[in-house]
């Protein structure tokens, strides 16, 4: 056989692989309609939501509130402006908003997608998400997330945070850039004090797009715990070029400083 007959054998063989994957699709559909029931609970639903979710699991969510940190959007006890947190430290990121506090049924949803694989929460993680971004007037030109180190990646096999930008970024129309990459693991993060993980974190992440120069950056990551990782990677970002950085996350823990929780 000559080169070209061959690779036109090799393109056929495709084609048909392609038909016959196709078909075995739209039989599973057909044998399999795709049920519709609560992200949380599983309860059947009636009809396809904005959210996945059912009325008494949309209710029982933790949402932030009004009464929230200026700075970063963590849910106050007080009439003050900022947290304790944010009184006390600069952030390299310009504000952070969340539409849930990292407790309840919002912990359970991010503990699903992140530990038990439960791929199909993002839609409505990321529809909140997209949805805080509007009401709290928030702006930018481009999406990036937070990454992970490859032996972590291998670890999980996805990088959550990836997969909620994927979505905000489709929900918002703005362009996602793959522009950090982490150069070492840091998995031991949990047991650390904040101001550790702040040094454990310093100089990890690379920026290695340089279309964020000049622009209005939104940094998407799946709960903002101490606030040390956001801060770590709007310093990168702006060591870079950008003009400013966003943050957004599924949730943000309310504990003022936490040691146990997990990054
Ligand atoms: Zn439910
Ligand atoms: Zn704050």
């Amino acid at each position: 056989m000559t080169t070209d007959a061959a690779s036109k054998a090799e393109m056929a063989a495709a084609k048909l692989k392609r038909a016959a994957q196709n078909f075995g699709e739209a039989l599973f559909d057909a044998l399999y309609p795709e049920q519709l029931s609560c992200d949380i609970c599983l309860e059947d639903l009636q009809e396809r939501g904005r959210y996945n979710l059912c009325a008494k699991c949309l209710e029982e969510l933790p949402y932030v509130g009004d009464k929230i940190c200026v700075n970063c959007g963590m849910p106050l006890e007080d009439e003050g402006e900022y947290c304790l947190r944010c009184q006390n430290n600069e952030s390299a990121f310009k504000l952070c908003r969340a539409p849930f506090v990292y407790d309840g049924l919002a912990r359970q949803m991010i503990y699903a997608l992140k530990f038990s694989a439960k791929k199909y929460i993002v839609g409505t993680l990321g529809a909140f998400m997209a949805d805080t971004f509007l009401e709290r007037g928030m702006n930018a030109e481009i999406a990036v997330f937070v990454p992970m180190a490859q032996e972590e990646i291998k670890k999980r096999g996805f990088n959550q945070s990836e997969l909620l930008a994927r979505d905000v970024a489709d929900r918002l129309n703005l362009p996602l850039l793959p522009a950090l990459i982490k150069k070492k693991s840091t998995s031991e993060q949990k047991e650390l004090t904040a101001r550790e993980r702040a040094a454990n974190l310093e100089g990890v992440f690379e920026c290695v797009f340089p279309q964020v120069k000049k622009r209005s950056v939104l940094l998407i990551d799946d709960v903002f715990t101490t606030g040390a990782t956001s801060n770590e990677c709007a310093k990168t970002l702006l060591k870079a070029g950008a003009r400013e950085v966003s943050v957004l996350t599924a949730a943000i823990t309310k504990q003022k400083i936490s040691f146990e929780q997990d990054d």
